[in-house]
């Protein structure tokens, strides 16, 4: 259903039907763990209704409930995301450092499919934001002081 002449934009065809690849078996993954997880919940929920809990179970199961909805909440989301992935593949700008704009390896992309950044840069921003922790931490009475005169 594309109406882009020339999916993946100037990619190399090789990398863009990795890409969507990765992509797309990563989404297939995430919808058989979401079905079975909703199957579960059901199954558990017959078991409830039969009055076989008592009580503690029955609201440890509760507890249970609401994280495997969780789960299933966060699942959903990144199947979200994966169809905006798929879609910036399709645009062409899928798979680009924000920062640098070099192409993100395809190792790093299997790993973290919603890699922004490309190894270098991440890490170079791990070590500033640590730097800037460290000097946050011995800014913190100046910035107290600050604080106080608004
Ligand atoms: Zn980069």
């Amino acid at each position: 259903m594309s109406i882009l002449k020339n999916p993946g934009g100037e990619m190399n065809r090789d990398r863009y039907s990795e890409l969507t690849k990765i992509l797309e078996e990563r989404r297939r993954e995430i919808t058989d763990q979401v079905q079975e997880k909703i199957r579960d919940v059901r199954t558990d929920d017959n078991a409830a209704s039969t009055g076989v809990l008592d009580a503690v179970e029955s609201s440890e199961a509760d507890i249970q409930d609401e994280i495997e909805f969780a789960l299933i909440q966060m699942k959903a989301e990144t199947l979200h995301k994966i169809g905006e992935a798929l879609r910036r593949l399709e645009e062409g700008t899928f798979g680009y450092c924000f920062e640098c704009g070099e192409e993100i390896s395809e190792r790093r992309l299997r790993a973290l499919p919603f890699a922004v950044c490309c190894k270098d840069c991440e890490e170079a921003r791990e070590t500033a934001q640590q730097r800037e922790r460290v000097l946050a931490q011995r800014r913190g009475n100046a910035s107290l002081f600050i604080d106080m005169h608004g």
